[in-house]
């Protein structure tokens, strides 16, 4: 349809239930953005849903705007597109319409984008532990694209919780970032061992469990502490408000309007 104003040029399938997606612009520039900020997708409710979908809860008038934030994933330095890791909420309002978009289909693309979930307040001689699950993993991802100086001074972890491994979006690009950056750590976790096809080797468990275990003393050779780290939280609420609670007893103070902290929190929904 031509009155959207931008396209999607590609759909990349990390499992049915999560994709990567990549959408252009049609006919403006993108506006510069800072990792770990977020667009606005929209449909409207006339917009169909994917064949695998569930009905909605309440179903969409067809003119109604269905707006959501997504985070995105792509490095800033990327002009020509927008990339976004999308979970799919199989009864929610937008989801089964984004999933339902092939490459070439329109969608519109907010043209500001916004948020404070970014490394501009971190002191740049402050390590960085970025925790997820799901998709939560997105802004970390633009952040790392942007950010990781391979061999530099500042340390980056990235811990992420999904329930099988064919849910670890992203995992081949952070292992291979592990593998070419000693200041680069990824820690992959998984809460569903038993459905694995091949047995899991890496951790399994909840995040909040994994991180009492001290999963970062041995990678690089401290744990972190508020005097020399920043942690990032985003993704699944009841982790987002355990892990929050963990920290705030090691000492880590929340960042809050006016108030400077260590835990950063993005919280999805
Ligand atoms: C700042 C911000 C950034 C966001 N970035 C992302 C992102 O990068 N990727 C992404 O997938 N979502 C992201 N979200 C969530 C997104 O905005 C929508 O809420 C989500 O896609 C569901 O929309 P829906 O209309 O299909 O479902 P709705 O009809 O709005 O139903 C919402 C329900 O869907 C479930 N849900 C919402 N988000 C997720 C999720 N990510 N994974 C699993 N279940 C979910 C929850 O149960 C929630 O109650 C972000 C939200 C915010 C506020």
């Amino acid at each position: 349809m031509s009155h959207y104003n931008a396209r999607v040029i590609q759909r990349i399938e990390v499992s049915p239930a999560l994709l990567v997606f990549r959408i252009a612009p049609d006919g403006w520039e993108l506006p510069g953005f800072t990792p770990g900020q977020f667009a606005v997708l929209t449909l409207p409710g006339s917009a169909p849903r994917c064949a695998m979908c569930e009905p909605e809860d309440e179903a969409a008038p067809a003119e109604k705007l269905i707006k959501r934030a997504y985070s995105i994933s792509s490095s800033s330095r990327v002009r020509e597109f927008l990339e976004f890791y999308i979970a799919l909420a199989p009864s929610g309002a937008l989801t089964p319409r984004l999933f339902a978009l092939k490459v070439g289909d329109g969608v519109w693309l907010g043209q500001k984008f916004s948020g404070l979930f970014t490394l501009r307040d971190v002191p740049s001689g402050r390590h960085v532990v970025l925790i997820s699950t799901g998709t939560g993993l997105a802004p970390y991802v633009s952040m790392l694209r942007d950010e990781l100086q391979c061999g530099g001074p500042r340390r980056f972890a990235v811990i992420h919780g999904a329930r099988h491994s064919w849910e670890l979006g992203y995992r081949s690009e952070l292992m291979m970032l592990q593998s070419m950056c000693a200041n680069m750590t990824y820690i992959p976790i998984i809460s569903r061992p038993g459905a694995e096809p091949v047995p899991w080797s890496g951790r399994v468990g909840r995040i909040q469990d994994i991180w009492a275990s001290r999963p970062l003393l041995q990678p690089w050779g401290f744990d972190p502490s508020p005097d020399d780290s920043h942690v990032f939280v985003c993704g699944q609420p009841g982790m987002v408000e355990e892990m929050t609670a963990v920290l705030q007893g090691e000492g880590f103070g929340e960042d809050a309007p006016g108030r400077h902290g260590e835990i950063h929190i993005e919280r999805y929904w």
